[in-house]
């Protein structure tokens, strides 16, 4: 199973999740292919999409044998700013941003959004491309709320400032086991589970 994504941090999520799983699962970086999809869709879903279909075209292309790919593209949507930023979470601030930046950004926007309207979700769509061709979505979503500052340092991207009920910790608090256990990520990951073991 070749993880379409050069996010190291995403691609040990997966591993992580799926590591009871019967696949060998590698990381682009792993098969030595360097190829940086171009994330131009209108929606998730429609990156999630291009980013497997141009890997496991390529992978055709060099006659690649035994192998599906798995694409995952995730966003933060936030309800005070109308989605944002979504489809831009990567890049909020900028092409090259850092987590940091695209955090301070985000705490900086909703600093005078009270208490009662920081409601926020992490959505998740893969895209899995068997060999045959066959290709299937799976969604997954967790629910939050946007604090007012960082908190924690485990994990990676929002991570830190999004607050999760069930915890009363941010998921930069809890483990990457607990993470593991509830994230957006780990539910489309279950579904694609229950795909694969038909
Ligand atoms: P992409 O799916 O690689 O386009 O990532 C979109 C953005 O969302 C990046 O800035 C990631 O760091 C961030 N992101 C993706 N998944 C997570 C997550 O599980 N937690 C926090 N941030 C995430």
């Amino acid at each position: 199973m070749i993880v379409a994504s050069n996010n190291d941090n995403k691609v040990k999520e997966i591993k992580d999740i799926f590591k009871d799983l019967n696949f060998n699962i590698v990381s682009l970086k792993d098969e030595g292919i360097f190829i940086d999809v171009v994330e131009d869709g209108k929606t998730i879903h429609e990156n999630s999409y291009k980013k497997a279909r141009v890997i496991y075209d390529y992978l055709l292309s060099i006659h690649y044998k035994d192998f599906c790919v798995l694409s995952d593209d995730s966003g933060l949507i936030i309800d005070s700013l109308g989605g944002a930023p979504g489809i831009m979470s990567a890049r909020f601030s900028g092409d090259g941003a850092t987590d940091d930046e695209n955090n301070n950004k985000v705490l900086k926007l909703m600093e005078k959004i009270d208490d009662n309207h920081r409601t926020s979700k992490f959505l998740t769509v893969l895209t899995i491309i068997l060999e045959t061709g066959e290709e299937k979505q799976f969604e997954g979503e967790l629910n939050g709320f946007i604090l007012r500052e960082k908190r924690g340092d485990n994990g990676f991207g929002y991570d830190s400032i999004f607050y999760v009920n069930k915890f009363s910790k941010t998921l930069g608090e809890i483990t990457k086991e607990c993470k593991n256990s509830i994230s957006h990520r780990y539910i489309a990951l279950n579904k694609l589970r229950e795909y694969l073991s038909k």
